[in-house]
């Protein structure tokens, strides 16, 4: 039996067990989810320790997201995200054998698939990001993943963030992006295609970090909140006739993401977003 999980501290309430054990039956793969709460301070004890037990893969949620980076070998994006939600500790590659030795092992690697929740969850509701303009609420760690995301994948993207000067540092790793304050939203969401809420702002409270008026039916929002599935931002999104996209597909996508990653298999996106919606009702 392969073993997959989760860290993170606290992960009591995750929804990443149901998603992931459900495609497990779906295929009838012999594996199990099991979370994992390990010390503050003890990221790289615990991956080396799952590596020591043969896990397969694991998620990282918060508080470990960033500290986990050194202990693995980032891709290209995780790498310029500075965050890694995603270790595999799969069979060694090629190349992996050039790089490690007997006395230092090769790490496992490590990947940000929130970048790609992003990006499946507009590809799942037709939504071409190519020569969008696009606008990122919040620089913490979902508004790094979806403007790296939205760049990656062809938009233009202005970042606003509450603490102006994270959405600067933010917009200047970011390509071609711009960066500001909230004020800025005032100007760029009447002329944006996309809008991502990546604050925290509407997550189990009825707030909106997006004025309602400058919604529009040209956009496509996507909420990161998904506690409640239907935010207030996305029901004034959808009085407005945008496109909404509720937090619960880019939940859906990054694990669908980590799955394709573990197994090398099409993940069974239909049944997996089913457990995921049941568990949240449940929630
Ligand atoms: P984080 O790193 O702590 O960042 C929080 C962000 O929210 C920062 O940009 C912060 O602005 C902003 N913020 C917090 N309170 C605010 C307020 N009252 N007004 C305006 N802005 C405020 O958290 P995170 O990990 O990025 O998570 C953000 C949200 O995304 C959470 O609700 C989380 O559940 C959700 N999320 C969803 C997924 C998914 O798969 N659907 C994945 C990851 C995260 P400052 O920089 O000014 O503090």
């Amino acid at each position: 039996m392969d073993v997959y999980g989760l860290i993170g501290n606290p992960v009591e309430h995750s929804l990443s067990p149901p998603l992931h054990e459900a495609a497990y039956a779906e295929l009838g793969i012999d594996a199990r989810y099991v979370t994992f709460e390990p010390d503050r301070d003890a990221a790289g004890q615990a991956i080396d320790g799952a590596a020591a037990l043969g896990v397969r893969g694991l998620n990282v949620t918060i508080p470990f997201k960033r500290d986990v980076v050194k202990h693995v070998r980032t891709d290209d994006l995780a790498e310029r995200i500075g965050a890694v939600n995603t270790i595999d500790f799969g069979p060694v590659a090629d190349d992996d054998h050039e790089t490690g030795t007997d006395a230092d092992p090769p790490r496992p690697r490590g990947y940000n698939t929130d970048a790609a929740g992003v990006q499946r969850a507009f590809a799942h509701h037709d939504v071409a990001l190519p020569g969008t303009d696009a606008v990122v609420v919040g620089a913490g760690g979902a508004g790094r993943a979806a403007a790296f995301a939205l760049a990656d994948a062809g938009s233009r993207v202005h970042v606003a963030n509450r603490t102006a000067e994270r959405a600067h540092s933010l917009a200047e790793a970011v390509p071609n992006a711009t960066g500001g304050g909230l004020d800025t939203l005032a100007d760029r969401v009447p002329a944006a295609d996309v809008l991502v809420n990546a604050t925290s702002v509407g997550m189990e409270s009825d707030e909106t970090p997006v004025d309602p008026d400058l919604l529009h039916a040209d956009l496509a929002v996507l909420d990161a909140v998904y506690s409640p599935i239907e935010t207030r931002l996305l029901r004034a999104a959808n009085a407005a006739g945008a496109t909404t996209i509720d937090g619960a597909w880019m939940l859906l996508f990054q694990g669908v993401e980590a799955f394709e990653i573990w197994t090398g298999r099409d993940a069974p996106v239909d049944v997996m977003n089913e457990a995921l919606r049941a568990g949240l009702d449940r929630s």
